[in-house]
């Protein structure tokens, strides 16, 4: 199997289960040269749309305020110009930045999000609705952002080498995603967080974005080594998998999904949860810096021109 980042022959393989919606077994590989983790599509049972629901997106709350908030933090100190947030799910993050003075357009493929997106565009933002491949825009962007995105695209070249042509000269691109290298992997496997196979296709290392990003033509400016809004969350719900609770049922319980537990595993889970958040949150978080240091964090973002 040849990795889809770096080219070369030569991969490990195990199994996991989509624990989201449909329970069945795939096959993944990684690769030993870039660490680049991704699915063995002849493994998937149905077609991959099939694996996002109505669920599967954000919808409207304190927490997701409070997250658009840290977002646009990061952007403070750009210039308010045009922005495109490709795969801009709900456009909650858009919202946040209309208020900060972007010009905003937003890409998406799923219509469950058409309905919160109908608001933001109703507030000044352009949406387009379709694959990025098609996107046109007579204007260039000053920034453009992929927040957990790239790992759920199949042909990341392709789309990359696209944005390059929408971004202005010394624009600037910023991608988060799962970080293949990180501590989490290698510790909870399966169970870890972020991997959610098969909805993330590719999941890269530092080292593989790096040279995906290169082949579209970017040059990496900066890595940051902390993410509050997914690093430490990504320890947490891991290690509440690991310990067997139902899978991401801190997730479901903050996002509002449906929970498959009975009436007393439920309540046995959310007790064990109640008693225990605060100091695995804040022990998930000191750690999650620490590993930082080596790029062994949950995700990664990057800043790229
Ligand atoms: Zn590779």
């Amino acid at each position: 199997m040849i990795c889809p980042v770096c080219s070369k022959d030569s991969v490990t393989f195990f199994y996991c289960q989509d624990h989201e919606f449909e329970k069945c077994k795939m096959r993944l590989f990684q690769c030993r040269f870039c660490d680049t983790v991704f699915v063995d599509q002849n493994t998937i049972s149905i077609k991959i749309s099939g694996y996002y629901k109505n669920s599967y997106y954000e919808r409207p709350g304190a927490l997701s305020v409070f997250l658009q908030n840290v977002r646009a933090k990061k952007f403070e100190k750009i210039n308010p110009g045009r922005i495109l947030d490709v795969g801009c799910g709900s456009g909650f993050f858009l919202e946040k930045m209309l208020e900060k003075g972007w010009n905003c357009s937003g890409q998406e493929v799923s219509r469950y999000s058409l309905p919160y997106l109908e608001k933001v565009r109703k507030k000044g933002a352009e949406v387009f609705y379709g694959d990025i491949k098609n996107f046109k825009s007579a204007q260039k962007f000053d920034l453009i952002t992929l927040y957990h995105v790239i790992e759920h695209v199949n042909d990341p070249v392709l789309v990359l080498k696209k944005i390059r042509k929408l971004l202005k000269a010394g624009g600037t691109l910023f991608i988060a995603t799962p970080n293949a290298g990180s501590f989490s992997f290698n510790v909870f496997g399966c169970k870890w967080f972020h991997l959610d196979p098969p909805r993330h296709l590719i999941v890269y290392s530092p080292a593989s974005l790096i040279l995906l990003l290169e082949k579209s033509g970017f040059k990496v400016k900066k890595f940051s080594r902390f993410s509050f809004e997914y690093d430490p969350f990504g320890l947490v719900q891991s290690l509440y998998n690991l310990a067997g609770m139902e899978f991401n049922f801190l997730y479901k319980l903050i996002k509002n999904k449906k929970i498959n537990s009975g009436k007393i595993k439920k309540t046995f889970y959310f007790l064990t949860i109640l008693l225990t958040i605060v100091p695995v949150f804040l022990l998930s978080a000191i750690f999650s810096v620490f590993l930082g240091f080596f790029f062994k964090q949950d995700t990664i973002e990057v800043f790229a021109d």
